[in-house]
């Protein structure tokens, strides 16, 4: 679905990524993990066009995406849930999620609204909060709403930048549970940047390893879970115990 080969990238001077290759098939949740700098986010922001490659290949279903702009992109079907949830402060929650749509052409009241109802039968918080401001909800309900945000694009793959940040390990729990239910029954295929390694890897089928600009470890996320190299250098030694095994 979508292939990622040989992808060099910089910004101005600073060499992000030195040449990664790695893919999601339909259906799966992939995560990439890696501490901080490794550049799982700028890898996000190359499938979703804010940045291009200074080398290699990105293909969605066959199709080169690497030179298109970000409005293309979001048409064919890939949604990209920002790191830090960047919800709309100053508009109500049913607002942030019309803003959803935007990729959407010619979506009639009533299909606005089924979908609306649709996320909130989902998000039953959200449908509580439905005339909150965003600034006023907690930093849980903006992750969910900037999740639900991004499913009004009826994406085909989601792009989900670091969802756990900041937020209180029961509500972590929470966000991942939503992720994989949108997974399993919605049939959206998942990409998921994560530094919370143990969680990421519990809801993912595959899981690949960052360390500056590079992969360095990749499998199954059973395995990547059990192997020992990976359990010392990013799971704390732990793979139990959830919330407490992120990198430093
Ligand atoms: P984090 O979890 O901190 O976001 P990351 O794995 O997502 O880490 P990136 O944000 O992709 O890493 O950063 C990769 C490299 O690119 C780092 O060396 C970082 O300093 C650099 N970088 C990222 N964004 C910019 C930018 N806008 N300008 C210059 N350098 C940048």
């Amino acid at each position: 679905m979508m292939e990622f080969h040989d992808v060099h990238a910089s910004y101005d001077a600073v060499v992000a990524l030195h040449g990664i290759s790695f893919e999601v098939k339909k259906g799966e949740i992939v995560c990439l993990l890696g501490a901080n700098g490794a550049g799982k986010s700028t890898t996000l922001r190359l499938i979703s066009g804010l940045i291009h490659p200074k080398k290699g290949e990105i293909s969605f279903n066959g199709q080169n995406i690497h030179n298109m702009s970000p409005e293309s992109i979001v048409k064919l079907g890939i949604s990209h849930v920002p790191e830090g949830r960047r919800v709309f402060p100053g508009l109500s929650v049913t607002d942030n999620l019309v803003l959803g749509v935007s990729n959407r052409t010619n979506v009639s009241k009533q299909e606005l609204k089924k979908d609306i109802n649709e996320i909130f039968n989902l998000f039953p918080d959200l449908k509580r909060l439905q005339n909150a401001l965003g600034w006023t909800l907690s930093g849980g309900q903006q992750q969910m709403l900037a999740i639900a945000r991004g499913l009004m694009a009826k994406p085909k793959v989601l792009l989900m930048d670091e969802p756990s940040l900041g937020l209180a390990p029961i509500v972590v729990q929470e966000v991942f549970r939503t992720i994989e239910h949108i997974n399993k029954n919605m049939g959206t295929t998942v990409l998921l940047v994560e530094q919370n390694a143990s969680m990421a890897l519990a809801i993912s089928d595959r899981g690949y390893v960052m360390e500056t600009g590079e992969i360095v470890f990749q499998g199954m996320a059973k395995e990547l879970l059990n192997n020992p190299e990976v359990q010392s250098a990013y799971l704390g030694g732990r793979v139990k115990g959830g919330c407490n095994n992120e990198f430093s």
